[in-house]
This record gives structure tokens, sequence and C-alpha cells, in this order.
């Protein structure tokens, strides 16, 4: 079967939907092909207290596992992103944060955050982000760290994030988790946007000139082609996109001869600067309830003892807003071998088990009064790649985000340890009550300090830089998202980051979505 379309978008995740929508405005049309489900046979994507459900679902999970990371005890590291309509942004904790302007001065030419807050502002115009209340917990855990150096600050998306915290924006409204999926295309239905779900994009196809025409995928199982008189647009993740590419032909040569896939260009940087925003979390047992329900409070501070932007994260973490889902999915995802994880009965036991345990009251009560500080590298030097490992489309590629493998990275994460446990020792987390329950005694000495860090730390989800925008040999797409040395193929998703942003990744995701639609129709007229 066969249809065409003037642009098709592969994914249909927190970048995807805003590209569609902003194309379509122009009257083109668009198909986007998402392989997960619809919203609306996932409710719990559509609401704002439904985030800990959709954590759980694995319907809208992908599940990955790195390869054993020496950095982290050598430990394969659970690394999920969010699947079906919205995306990652469907299952994500609704944190609206555009980053530092350094971070993005540091993109270069056409992308420095005097060139990317118009397109920051367009879509906050349509996911309308929001600040939550205070409360007494979070109000108590900002005297605390003021009492360490920070500065309080009421816009955090302003571009100074220097050791400043405050209260993120965060995109709801109400009961409504504000998607991008629910802000651009539910909320602006078109006739000519129309989102195919249940869709697993294989490859892009190419003519023999390296012009991309359209995508072969799987569809109701039934092996399409659906057409892009005008272009492809990659949307698919960090962690899909390269994997995409390669298995296209479009990636290191040697790695697609490798598995007999024909070189349709030979693109070093595909699937290479892997990054992704390694965190650990320190857990405190308060003398009352903690009377907040999301992960609202963030601080950010930089860490290296060089002068520069801000490196680190500091989030606060109130135990009660989704620690038995959190656990529900990392710790099988932790504690068995990836074979029995995949195989899915054992997992679903141990969620159940946990599930159970956490509805014991006495479990309920303590978890009422743990908060934690969850320490998030922002700035890692470490470098990892994305390679597949075969050329069929469902087996599992090798990632490696290379957490640690740069000293340094680690050495940031223990200071940021310390200044966790500086804000817990002032008196205003003490008269909140700061017991501290993890590292807690083992973490007595430097040396178990860093035994801490490296057998917790974990990912924030954060994946970025597989398909970096550049203008080197090294980047895979130029300055307008165009993938070098193709034509009418472009990427709109997290994985043209070049170097992550020190806060969370799903507005610039948004933002790089906006601006690859516009440059395409700008480039198409
Ligand atoms: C659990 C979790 C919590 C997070 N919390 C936050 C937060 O609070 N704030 C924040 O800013 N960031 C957060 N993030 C990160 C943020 O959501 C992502 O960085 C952002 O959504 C990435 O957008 P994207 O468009 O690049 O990818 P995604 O939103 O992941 O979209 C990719 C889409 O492509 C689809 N797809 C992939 N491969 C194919 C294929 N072959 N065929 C068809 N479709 C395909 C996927 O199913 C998915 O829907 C979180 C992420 C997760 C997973």
């Amino acid at each position: 079967m066969i249809d065409e379309y003037d642009y098709v978008v592969v994914g249909g995740g927190s970048s995807g939907c805003v590209a569609a929508a902003t194309l379509a405005e122009s009257g083109a049309r668009v198909l986007v092909l998402e392989q997960g489900d619809r919203a609306e046979e996932t409710p719990e994507t559509l609401r704002s207290d439904g985030y800990k459900d959709a954590f759980v679902n694995d319907r809208l999970m992908i599940e990955r596992f790195s390869v054993p990371q020496t950095g982290c005890g050598k430990r394969k590291i659970f690394l999920g992103s969010g699947r079906g309509a919205g995306g990652s942004g469907a299952i994500n904790a609704m944190v609206y944060t555009r980053g530092s302007r350094e971070d993005f001065d540091a993109w270069g030419e056409g992308w420095r955050w005097d060139d990317v807050v118009p397109d920051f502002e367009a879509v906050e115009q349509k996911l309308d982000p929001r600040r939550r209340e205070p409360t007494s917990f979070t109000e108590t855990c900002i005297r605390a760290a003021e009492s360490t150096g920070f500065r309080r600050k009421a816009d955090l998306n302003d571009g100074d994030l220097s050791r400043v915290l405050g209260y993120e924006w965060m995109n709801y409204r109400g009961g409504e988790r504000r998607n991008s999926y629910v802000a651009f295309v539910k909320d602006a239905p078109r006739p000519n946007l129309e989102l195919r779900t249940g869709a697993r994009v294989r490859r892009v196809l190419f003519d023999r000139g390296r012009t991309a025409y359209g995508v072969e995928y799987d569809h109701d199982g039934v092996r399409r082609t659906s057409k892009a008189k005008v272009e492809v647009v990659l949307a698919a993740g960090t962690l899909e996109t390269p994997r995409i590419l390669q298995l296209s032909g479009v990636g290191p040569g040697a790695l697609c001869a490798e598995h007999d896939i024909e070189v349709v260009h030979d693109l070093r940087g595909v699937g290479a600067n892997l990054h992704d925003h390694p965190n650990v979390t320190l857990f405190f047992r308060a003398s009352r309830e903690i009377d907040c329900f999301y992960p609202q409070l963030y601080g950010f501070l930089r860490l290296r003892e060089t002068p520069g932007e801000p490196d680190s994260c500091l989030v606060f973490y109130p135990a009660r807003s989704s620690l038995k889902e959190g656990m529900m999915r990392m710790l099988p995802a932790m504690a068995l071998p990836e074979a029995m994880h995949n195989a899915g009965t054992a997992p679903r036991a141990m969620r159940t088990a946990i599930s159970g345990l956490f509805e014991r009251p006495f479990v309920e009560r303590f978890v009422r009064n743990v908060w934690g500080i969850v320490v998030i590298l922002g700035k890692p030097k470490s470098r990892g790649t994305l390679r597949i490992r075969s050329p069929h489309p469902l087996d599992a590629p090798a990632i490696d985000p290379a957490y640690f493998a740069e000293s340094e990275d680690f050495d940031v994460m223990l200071k940021g340890v310390e200044a966790a446990r500086r804000i817990a020792k002032t008196d205003a987390a003490k008269e909140l009550g700061a017991r501290e329950l993890l590292p807690g005694p083992m973490g007595a000495t430097a040396g178990g300090v860093a035994a801490f860090v490296r057998n917790n730390s974990m990912t924030t989800y954060h994946y970025a830089g597989t398909c970096a925008l550049g203008d080197g040999p090294d980047s895979v797409v130029d300055r307008r998202l165009r993938v070098r040395g193709i034509d009418r193929l472009r990427v709109a998703d997290a994985s043209v980051m070049p170097i992550a942003p020190v806060a969370a990744l799903n507005a610039p995701s948004m933002m790089i979505g906006r601006r690859a639609a516009r440059f395409a129709l700008e480039d198409a007229r």
C-alpha cells in the first residue's frame, strides 16, 4: 500500500507533534507515523495526575538497556522513553524548562538564546505552562538552600540559572496534562494533518540521487510505504532517529557495510555524541508529612571549580509523588537480568509485590514523610554511542551513554552529593526533619559516597546529541536541521542537540520541532 503526502513526520512525540502541526498550519498535507497508541486509549497520558500510572504502563514505555556501564559498577542502565501520541512528553514529569542562556549560546550561529526565544514563546502560547502553588515543604527547602548560597528566583525560564532555585513551570492546566499532542494536535484538529498510530517505521527510502522520497513501515501487520512530496522529517527521538538512519544506510559507512546495509551516505556522526543527564537521589526522613505531590522545586548551580555556566541541577523530591511507581518501574529493571526482564512475567510479579508493599499502612505512612534531593549532572563531558547490531529494525541497538567515562563527571556528581548534604544540614532542613536514609551510614566515608554514586546513578531520560547539529564533519545535520549529504530529509528532535541544556529537554525538543518545521516551510518556498 502506498500513499502520498507533502510531509511525512516519523514519531508523534514532543517534537514530532509540534513539527507536524506547524507544517500543517501552512495548509500542507502532513502524515505523522507513530508506533504507539492514540492518547485516548491511554487516558492517563491526558491527566496531570496520570504521570505515575503512565510511568508503569508498558504500552507507553519503550524499554531499553544500555551496554554495561563501567562508570556505574558495570550495570546495564534502564534507558526508557515514551511511546504513543505525545511520546516521552506523555509520560514525563511535565516540568517545562527552557534551559540557560549559555546552553544555547554554545550551540552557535542561529541557535543562540536570542534566536530560540521566539520559538519557545510560540510553543508556550499553545502549551500555556504555569507554576504550582508553594507548599510548606517547598518553602522550607528554599530557605534551606538559600542558607547555602542559592538565590530564590520567580522565573526560571528567563535564561539566568546561576545558583538560583525556584518553582519550575509545568505544562498542565487543572487536571489536564498539556503536552505537544494535546496543545498542538488534539486542541487544533486539521483535516490536512493525519496521525497514524501503530505505525512502526523501518527505514527511510531514497532514490538513486540520495533524495529521501518516503518511508517504509509496518502498520496493522501490513508493510506499507508513505511518500513525501516535499520532505521526510525524523522526530523519533535521540535513541531511535539515529537507529532509523543507520538502518537506512545513512551513518558510519563501515557500520552499515558490516550489516550488509547499502551505504547511501557515509555520515560518521550518526549515533555518536550520545549523552544524558545521570542522576542520583539522596533520601531523608522528615519529622512531619510532606505536603507536596510534584517535584516542582529546582535549583541550578555550577559545581566545577572553573568559572562558567551552571552545570548541575538539584531537584527537591517528595517521595509520595511517585516513589512507588518509580520503584515499580526501576527495581525490576535494576534487579533482573535483561533476558528475564524482557520476558515480562518476572517484572510484572515484582511490580505487583512492590505495589502491595507500598499499600501497607505503615509503609504508606513512612513514605509520606520521606523526601529527597536528586543530584543531576547537567553538563556531562562524557560522550557515548548508539550503533545498530543487525540490519533488522526490531533488534535492539548497542546503546552506550558512557556515564562517567570522563572522570571529571564523576567528581561533579560527588560535589553534588556534598551540596545536597549541606542543604540537609541547615537549620531550616532540620526543622523539617532531615535524617539521612540514603546513602546513610554507607556514605560515612569518601569511598562509601563514591560507591553510592556508582551503584545508584540512573538516567534522567534526557538523551541528546546522536544527530548533532553543527558545521564540522562530525555533525549530522546542518544549522537548518537538514541531514548532510541527503536531500529532503530533516531531523526535528532532541537528537540534534549538540550539547544538552543543563535543565530538562522537553521544552527544547518542542522548540526544535517548531524550528525544523519553519525551516522546512521556508526552504520549500
Ligand atoms: C519518564 C520521563 C520523564 C521525563 N521528565 C521530563 C520533564 O519533566 N521535563 C522535561 O523537560 N523533560 C522530561 N523528560 C525528557 C523529555 O520528555 C524528552 O527529552 C522529550 O520528550 C524528547 O522529545 P522527542 O520528540 O525527541 O522524543 P519523544 O517525545 O520520545 O518522541 C519520539 C516518538 O517517536 C516514536 N517513535 C520512535 N521510533 C519510531 C518508529 N520507528 N516508528 C514510529 N514512531 C517511532 C516514539 O514512540 C515516540 O512517540 C522525561 C522523559 C521521560 C521518559
